[in-house]
């Protein structure tokens, strides 16, 4: 079965930017934006990545709050913190070189088994299995059972075919046609040795998991503007978001020591949902007066060059005009 997966995939592959090059670097930062990211929406945000951060040396040298600004939109933004770290930490051990074996790859700040095993597998053509959700889903079905050494099952595809082309074979199987739905059964190059497929079973792998319940929390946006009609942003010292900017709420205001005063009805509303909360967002005119700005507020006459996150997308639009 390895020879016609990897036949199709050397048919039916996607141009992606990275995917011409064995670049370790841009291979670890495309399989660190693939994460809980659709491959489509990541490519703008690589590009200007790589543009802006060409080495490993050009990104342990900027600052956090440009690596999060560039990230801005894509989500999940510990993944850049950790970035950044690994590549401050690849220039202070490894020369600046992204480390061509699993295990060193491992000891670098956020790089999990799935992305160690992607970039040594794809970038150094090493049989380190990258076992992510797609490549269990096609095991799931594949072998119409929900347990089993996915890992194990990987690394023996590798004993017939490149790694690297068995690891890109199995992403992109699970993306264009063993998809979470409707997957396209009639196109799968090894629909033949599919057990799901031919017993009729391909709705029921993988076994749906239930969903965690979500918090749901409340937020009142405050839209604060100076003499200057600059508006006022908070850094987030929260976990969640982290260094990030927002529109600051009332109640961190509040918190922070300022004095508000809604200075209008609702402006509109927005929701924004998270992997374990839900924001309910109002937003409001507001005037705040206060004794001393604190270091994290600043007023912003454009959101250019603020990490604002795309929880904050509504407001972008509507309070600078700017999409
Ligand atoms: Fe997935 Fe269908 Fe191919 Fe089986 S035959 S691997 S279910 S696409």
């Amino acid at each position: 079965m390895t020879g016609k997966l990897v036949d199709w995939f050397l048919c039916n592959r996607r141009e992606l930017p990275f995917r011409n090059s064995s670049n370790p670097y841009y291979i670890l930062v495309s399989e660190t934006m693939a994460q809980q990211t659709r491959m489509a929406a990541l490519i703008p945000y690589f590009e200007r990545f790589i543009d802006s951060f060409p080495t490993v040396a050009s990104l342990a040298e900027a600052d956090e709050a440009e690596v999060l600004s560039l990230w801005a939109g894509l989500g999940y933004y510990s993944r850049a913190r950790n970035l950044h770290k690994a590549a401050r930490e690849m220039c202070a051990r490894h020369n600046g070189a992204v480390p061509d074996s699993e295990k060193t790859l491992r000891a670098l700040p956020g790089v999990g088994e799935y992305t160690a095993g992607a970039v040594a597998s794809i970038a150094f053509n090493l049989p380190c299995p990258a076992v992510d959700g797609n490549v269990r889903r096609v095991y799931a079905r594949l072998f119409a059972s929900d347990g089993g050494d996915v890992a194990g099952w990987v690394r023996s595809l590798m004993e017939d075919a490149p790694p690297r082309l068995v690891t890109e074979s199995l992403m992109e199987l699970g993306a264009l046609i063993c998809t979470p739905s409707a997957p396209k059964c009639g196109q799968c190059p090894v629909s033949e040795v599919c057990r799901a497929f031919l017993e009729g079973k391909v709705t029921q792998f993988p076994a749906k998991k239930q969903k965690p319940v979500k918090r749901e929390k409340h937020r009142i946006v405050c839209v604060a503007r100076d003499e200057k009609a600059r508006v006022l942003l908070r850094r987030r010292t929260e976990r969640l978001l982290h260094n990030m900017w927002e529109f600051p709420t009332e109640e961190r205001l509040l918190a922070d020591g300022f004095a508000v005063t809604r200075e209008s009805g609702p402006l509109g509303t927005a929701k924004h949902v998270f992997t374990h909360i839900v924001w309910h967002m109002t937003a409001y005119e507001a005037s705040v007066t206060y004794d001393r700005l604190p270091e994290h507020y600043q007023w912003a006459a454009s959101p250019r060059g603020f990490a604002l996150p795309s929880a904050m997308r509504a407001w972008i639009c509507l309070i600078f005009a700017e999409k």
